[in-house]
């Protein structure tokens, strides 16, 4: 952490906190740092003025950004289907499929792909317009479940839809052989900062994590990436990952902002939740940083009422999870998301 600033104790100028008072106009973020301009050259210091804009003036910023790449009222929905639980070798502190804590979570083995497809199949009638499937494994060792992972990328492609998977680090030769199978997008996740990483995970570098994301562009797989706030990182690591973000070759294709979800049995069970205005800041600097990415309000959604994931949606919002469950932690039920949806005026896209 570079200056002690925690999200549940945030201190001058971090996150969370009201704006100071200022006696005269609104300072406004310069035309310079909101020109909607795809960009991967900002500096850390850009990326600084615009995370520390008053919250309204950014949100004011970040929406009119959002509506120069996007139709504010299209939302992405996609459906994430754990397909192997739990028992994970990774010491990720966030997460309760880590065989290194003790959790309510059972390791499973892998699905079978006829569940695959049928699963796929009820998220596409519910409006999902993409399919991401789960493992948790630190990568997939062994040639025959690969092979396995490629037949059910086949199987949902077939079905006309985005296919995502996310199953830890992959080698080029994995990612080659994914997308001639038809996969759009890989999920893997910087979760941090550089500077913060090795306070969360041991048990893989940052770089090994850069190294995968390499291996996904260059064979012209859509990268999913971003992060979660709220496990003990300062303002100034959220910066990082934002940079981190915004400076790869290619902005990502799709950046999933999560709030941790504090998991009895995991490290990080203690932390106090994400204050909704955090993730609202957030996302607001990812939607000014990287104007044509889908930003994806991920896990932590479930605690929000639909006023609060409307601030989220003004800020840049434009693609969520569905579906009961992301991958073990509650979501919100495609009943409350449609009523939702009719509220705000939202539409799927499809
Ligand atoms: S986040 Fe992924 S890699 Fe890390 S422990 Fe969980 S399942 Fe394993």
């Amino acid at each position: 952490m570079t200056s002690g600033m925690t999200t549940g104790s945030p201190a001058a100028g971090s996150v969370g906190q009201a704006a100071p008072a200022f006696a005269g106009p609104c300072p406004r973020l310069a035309p310079d740092l909101v020109s909607g301009e795809i960009r991967s050259d900002w500096t850390k210091a850009e990326i600084a003025r615009i995370y520390f804009s008053p919250l309204l003036e950014l949100v004011y910023q970040s929406a009119s950004v959002h509506r120069r790449y996007h139709d504010p009222r299209a939302i992405q929905q996609c459906t994430l289907l754990s397909i192997k639980t739990g028992g994970c070798s990774e010491n990720c502190g966030y997460c309760p499929q880590s065989a290194h804590h003790s959790t309510a979570v059972k390791p499973e083995g892998v699905l079978d792909q006829d569940s695959v497809e049928a699963s796929a199949r009820a998220a596409k009638e519910a409006g999902s317009d993409r399919f991401c499937m789960g493992a948790a494994w630190r990568e997939v060792h062994d040639n025959t479940q690969f092979q396995n992972i490629l037949a059910m990328v086949r199987r949902v492609k077939a079905l006309d839809m985005e296919v995502c998977v996310t199953l830890g680090m992959l080698s080029a030769e994995q990612a080659k052989q994914l997308k001639a199978a038809g996969l759009t997008a890989y999920n893997h996740n910087l979760d941090t900062s550089a500077g913060f990483y090795d306070k969360i995970v041991t048990t893989r570098t940052y770089q090994d994590r850069l190294n995968t994301l390499k291996n996904v562009r260059d064979a012209g797989i859509a990268i999913c990436c971003g992060g979660i706030i709220g496990m003990g990182e300062s303002a100034e690591d959220r910066i990082d990952l934002l940079h981190t973000l915004a400076t790869l070759p290619e902005h990502p294709e799709s950046v999933p902002v999560n709030a941790l979800v504090a998991v009895k049995g995991t490290p990080l069970e203690e932390r106090p939740p994400v204050d909704v205005l955090e993730m609202v800041r957030m996302i607001a600097a990812a939607r000014i940083v990287m104007p044509a990415a889908r930003i994806r309000l991920s896990a932590g959604r479930a605690a929000m009422s639909y006023v609060e994931q409307a601030l989220c949606f003004l800020a840049g919002a434009n693609s969520l999870f569905t579906g009961e469950k992301l991958l073990t932690t509650p979501n919100c039920d495609s009943d409350a998301d449609r009523q939702m949806f009719d509220l705000l005026g939202l539409q799927p896209i499809t």
